[in-house]
């Protein structure tokens, strides 16, 4: 029997495990048989470096920089990669431990290599991946990671250690070197995201999280991944790559945020309430927490802004915001909707009271003074608030039932707060009801005019008349303009009913002037709303009724104080226009509104109202008597005529003729009556010369 003894070589050439020795820098000294026959190279082909020529090309690269990685740090090399450049490529797993010196020196490394191609899904799997992977690699931002998640070590590329600022060799090759940069808040969503997709691959890893950089600046970073499975799904590799998208998170940040703030106050806006308002409604509903919706408004805002300038009303909604912010609690939401109004949602309130309480702070928080370009400025502010669900458990109406209470809280003297109620629930229905009605009213011919003389005190006759329409309403009898002109406004029936006023005056002017006075003037009120320019065609209509009739002169448009605040050209403009087609303009209500002097002179004005509310005081204050002769001195010199309304007492009319007044309207006169009793007034008695009659038909017969 030959006598055969086996050395350590035989186990060496004839394990099943490819076996090599290798040099710090890769280059083999030694390789076993199944470890060429693995690489499908001759012993000597093996060594030095030669082994790495069967490498895969695309892991080629990624294999030696790992390499190099491990020696470094005198770390076990591992990784799996692929064998032959065929469509078939064999995948090998390459495990390789550090030899030391005594001295600690690193010599080299003895390694194992086995073929795991049999692996067939792994391999299928990587193919699909591939394309993938490649598209990440050569894209210009991004980072690339690759998990061997059985041995947990992970291939960082140099751009994904450069993203975050890390020097590439001190980064670490654990997935923990990575996953712990991720944001705390981020962590565990980015974690669950990770084993959803192991559990599931059609779960894709697609997530965006902030991550700390080295020198912990926080990033925002994409990271898309995929994992490699077995046969039986399981992932044993996984694939990904990290984009800073930063700059793109913070734009998207500063959208946002101007999309839900106010630029000015940096409150949140209307947008952002109304999303919290609903979320709130829907919580309520859920959990039955109630809560209160403050509408703030301030008075006279306008004001401010027309005397010291649109900078100074910017600098003071900053200071109101700043104190409206102070006085409510962080779980509150206040929020700017408008030129000078807020909002605020009061959640967890325990009494009804406790609202009041804050809203009453409000109030008294914005009557202290502000200090604004080093001068103080008094404001105050109305309020009305809602309870959800008390009063109604849908937004649009929790918001317009605090805006309904707000002006009420206003009508009523301003600076308090008013809750909603269902007396102002009984106003909204009837003014809802109304504006539908509006329209029928038209057709149905509904509506009259009535006329009120205008007296001119030294001619002593009566040679003007302003018309007033009147609404005789089926159910509801008479209903006053005063009710149904704002909601003719808003729910824009108000040119149609001009339009229908105006018709009936300039036929009615037409009648007059040739009946008793030729210079006879009927004047027609004009609310801003019919400016607007959405509503310019019918300033037609008025044209052509003056063209159609050949009125030459003989109209009168009055105006409000409100219309001029603007100073807008369009208004001068059309103003203008109604002059050149012999229209007068007169300024109603003159002294009501905040209208400065100056505005008499920027635009081209033929008359001005003094309002009945100065002229019911001329009596009793002496104040009022020196205001009322102001105006008609400063008004004279202007080249205005003035017109006193409201003149109910003969001391009254007395006071004004002495004082140098054109013209006097009011019950002393006459009320506003038909057009058939007005005809009358003026036939039964001299026209120049007919206050008294006028005066006696009130008392006998007139009722509204
Ligand atoms: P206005 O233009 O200030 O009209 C004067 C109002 O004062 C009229 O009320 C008139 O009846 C009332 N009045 C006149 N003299 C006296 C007086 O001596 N004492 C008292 N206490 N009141 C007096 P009216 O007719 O109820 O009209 C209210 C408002 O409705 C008008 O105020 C005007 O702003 C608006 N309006 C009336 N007709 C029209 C119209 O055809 N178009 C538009 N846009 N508004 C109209
Ligand atoms: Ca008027
Ligand atoms: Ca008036």
């Amino acid at each position: 029997m030959e006598k055969f003894t086996l050395s350590p070589e035989h186990v060496l050439d004839n394990a099943p495990t490819g076996i090599f020795i290798a040099g710090k820098n890769g280059e083999c000294t030694y390789t076993n048989k199944a470890l060429q026959n693995l690489l499908g190279l001759s012993y000597e082909n093996s060594l030095g470096v030669g082994y790495t020529e069967n490498f895969h090309p695309d892991d080629k690269a990624v294999v030696i920089k790992h390499w190099h990685d491990c020696v470094a740090k005198k770390k076990v090399f591992k990784s799996t990669f692929r064998i032959g450049s065929g469509p078939e490529p064999k995948l090998i797993v390459v495990l390789a431990e550090p030899l030391f010196s005594d001295n600690k020196k690193l010599l080299g490394y003895v390694g194992s290599v086995d073929d795991i191609s049999e692996l067939n899904d792994v391999q299928q799997a990587l193919r699909l991946s591939q394309q993938r992977y490649e598209l990440a690699a050569k894209g210009a931002s991004a980072g690339i990671w690759d998990w061997n998640i059985d041995s947990d070590e992970v291939y960082y590329s140099v751009k994904f250690t450069d993203l975050l600022g890390f020097d590439n060799l001190t980064f670490g090759n654990e997935w923990e070197s990575f996953s712990e940069q991720i944001h705390p808040e981020d962590r565990d969503l980015f974690n669950l995201s990770i084993s959803q997709h192991f559990n599931d691959p059609f779960e894709v890893l697609d997530f965006e999280c902030r991550i700390f950089s080295a020198k912990q600046h926080e990033l925002w970073v994409h990271i898309v991944g995929e994992a490699i499975r077995d046969k039986q799904g399981i992932p044993h590799r996984m694939v990904g790559s990290i984009t800073d998208v930063t700059d793109k998170k913070q734009s998207q940040q500063v959208i946002w945020h101007q999309a839900n703030f106010d630029a000015l106050t940096q409150l949140p806006n209307r947008n952002m309430f109304t999303d919290r308002l609903n979320q709130e409604i829907i919580k309520g509903k859920r959990t039955g927490d109630k809560f209160a919706l403050l509408f703030i408004d301030l008075d006279h805002f306008k004001e401010v802004n027309d005397t010291l300038g649109h900078n100074a009303g910017d600098l003071l909604l900053v200071e109101v915001a700043e104190r409206l912010r102070l006085i409510l609690r962080q779980s509150d939401t206040v929020a700017r909707i408008g030129g000078d109004e807020f909002t605020a949602l009061l959640t967890n309130i325990d009494s009804v009271e406790s609202v009041e309480h804050i809203a009453a702070k409000l109030i008294e928080t914005i009557e202290l003074p502000f200090f604004i370009h080093g001068e103080s400025i008094f404001i105050s502010a109305s309020i009305g608030i809602t309870f959800f669900p008390e009063h109604s458990e849908k937004m649009d109406e929790l918001l317009r039932f605090a805006d309904q209470a707000m002006y009420l809280s206003k009508e009523e003297g301003r600076k308090q707060y008013r809750h909603f109620s269902r007396r102002l629930q009984e106003k909204a229905d009837r003014a809802h009801r109304l504006s539908q009605e509006l329209r029928l009213a038209i057709i149905e011919q509904q509506f009259e005019v009535l006329y009120q003389p205008i007296y001119n005190i030294s001619k002593q006759a009566v040679t003007k008349a302003e018309a007033l329409i009147r609404w005789h309403h089926p159910d509801m009898g008479m209903i006053s303009p005063a009710d149904f002109i704002p909601i003719a406004e808003t729910s824009g029936v108000i040119a149609d009913i001009g339009d229908w006023v105006f018709k009936c005056a300039a036929s009615q002017v037409k009648q007059w002037q040739a009946k008793f006075n030729k210079e006879f003037e009927i004047s027609v009120n004009r609310s801003p709303a019919q400016f607007q320019s959405a509503l310019e065609h019918h300033d037609r209509v008025w044209f052509n009724k003056l063209e159609e009739l050949s009125i030459e002169k003989g109209i009168c448009i009055e105006i409000t104080e409100g219309l001029l605040l603007d100073d807008n050209q369009s208004v001068k403009e059309k103003l203008s226009a109604f002059q050149r087609a012999g229209m007068s303009i007169s300024l109603d209500d003159f002294g009501t509104g905040y209208a400065a002097l100056s505005y008499l002179t920027k635009f081209s004005i033929d008359y001005l109202k003094i309002d009945r509310a100065f002229v019911m005081n001329i009596e009793s204050s002496e104040q009022n008597k020196a205001l009322c002769e102001a105006i008609i001195v400063m008004a004279h010199k202007l080249g205005l005529k003035v017109i006193a309304e409201g003149v109910e007492t003969t001391r009254q009319l007395d006071f004004l003729a002495n004082a140098g007044c054109d013209f006097a309207q009011g019950y002393l006169i006459s009320k506003p009556i038909s057009a058939e009793l007005f005809e009358q007034e003026l036939t039964s008695c001299d026209p120049f010369n007919m206050r008294h009659h006028f005066a006696l038909a009130v008392q006998a017969s007139l009722s509204f």
